[in-house]
């Protein structure tokens, strides 16, 4: 880099870096400027520097400098938008709102319009016969998310059900399948919220975001609320190496799931999950009443796994075959056996488009079954994500907190 251009650069990496520091503190407007300077002079650097990688990173900050100035302004230009903006996303229903005196105001639909991306609110449509093994599993769910909500008259009295359930155990295995085929069968409204998300730097409303989350969802009930990565939003770092921010976060959320109240006709479950329950700090943990371990696929699983995700392709594979896959499969996720699965069942695909028949529009295509040599080979490749390592940490962790 010339001394001109590296200047420029030095001083956008400066301004962008303020700029941040800034949002995170919520100084919105000093923010919107310095982003607005920082994607100027990566504007101006980039008529000197002709490197293209370089030169496409800038071009991808100068976009992310402008939009988040955007989303600022936006924000701050708030309250004239929001009375001229009927509530747009999330589905509610104003009057009903105030009959129940839930006191939602305008800001927070505003807000809950702003984070309809980043908080999921479906029906989702997963059965337990989707999820391959888990049998333990999905019984523990049964009894502490589904019949709760779908039986609430059998909990009351001592036998009350568990206010918040963790999901924990190694990632790709299942937890968020298991999540939805709950909601699924009990017909519960599904939010779905990443913490990582819940802590984003660039929201900077992560508590007004959190209670819009619970009271939307006590409003939609009967409700099942499930936060993923529950780690990053409560770990045990100590040390006061947490922000304020990431400290006012969990307290807020901590109310949220002890301050839910399961009444009769409304039911309200938390259902947490995390691929690092050992971060967890104790305060988050003790509010997971219920703690289940999601492990890694068993055999017959892998080899059921195997039979989903091949659904509906030709193949020419025996049942001793999906024994030999599973076998080789040890140590592999859902997710694993997934990819595996949709790498495998292109390979007829990719032959004939190798061959060049694809080109010819008019000509009928046969497309070959899928081999287990096919499987064999994408095997080789296509190696599992999680450690030994890991898998240890976990059964000593099931076997102090969890259960299986
Ligand atoms: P987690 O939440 O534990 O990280 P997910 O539930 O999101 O994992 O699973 C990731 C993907 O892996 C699923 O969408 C599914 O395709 C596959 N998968 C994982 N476990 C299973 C299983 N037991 N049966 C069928 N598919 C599975």
């Amino acid at each position: 880099m010339g001394s001109v251009d590296s200047k420029l650069y030095q001083f956008a990496v400066k301004e962008a870096n303020e700029a941040v520091a800034l949002d995170g503190k919520g100084k919105y407007r000093q923010a919107i400027n310095k982003y607005q300077r920082a994607a100027e002079s990566l504007l101006q650097f980039i008529k000197y520097n002709k490197n293209p990688t370089m030169v496409n990173r800038c071009k991808a900050q100068i976009e992310e400098y402008l939009e988040r100035a955007k989303i600022l302004k936006t924000h701050l230009d708030g309250p004239q938008v929001r009375k001229s903006r009927p509530g747009a996303g999330l589905d509610r229903d104003e009057g009903k709102l105030q009959d129940e005196g839930e006191g939602v105001s305008e800001e927070e639909k505003e807000l809950l319009d702003t984070i309809s991306g980043t908080i999921l609110s479906e029906s989702p449509n997963v059965k337990w016969k989707d999820i391959a093994g888990l049998q333990s599993s999905k019984q523990i769910l049964r009894e502490a998310i589904v019949l709760p909500i779908l039986k609430p008259e059998l909990f009351t009295g001592a036998r009350k059900p568990w206010s918040g359930v963790l999901l924990f155990g190694p990632p790709g295995c299942g937890k968020t399948l298991l999540a939805k085929a709950a909601a699924t069968e009990c017909q519960a409204t599904f939010f779905s919220v990443s913490s990582a998300d819940l802590l984003s730097k660039w929201l900077g409303e992560s508590e007004k975001l959190i209670s819009s989350l619970f009271k939307l969802a006590r409003m939609k009930a009967p409700s099942l609320v499930f936060i993923d990565e529950i780690d990053s939003v409560a770990t045990k770092r100590g040390g006061g190496s947490e922000s304020g921010g990431e400290r006012r976060v969990k307290t807020q959320l901590l109310s949220e799931i002890q301050g839910i109240k399961t009444t009769e006709d409304k039911p309200l479950l938390t259902l947490g999950a995390t691929n690092r329950p050992w971060d967890i700090d104790n305060a988050m943990l003790s509010r997971f009443q219920k703690k289940v371990y999601v492990p890694l696929p068993d055999m017959k699983a892998r080899a059921a796994i195997f039979k989903i995700h091949t659904k509906g392709v030709n193949m020419n594979l025996t049942e001793e075959d999906f024994v030999e896959l599973a076998v080789r499969a040890e140590g592999y996720s859902g997710r694993d056996i997934s990819n595996v699965c949709r790498e495998t069942i292109m390979i007829p695909i990719r032959e004939l488009d190798m061959s060049g028949v694809l080109e010819n529009s008019d000509q009928d295509v046969n497309v070959r079954d899928v081999t287990i040599d096919d499987f064999k080979k994408t095997l080789k490749k296509v190696k599992p994500m999680v450690d030994k390592h890991d898998l240890k940490h976990y059964q000593d962790w099931a076997e102090e907190f969890g259960e299986y």
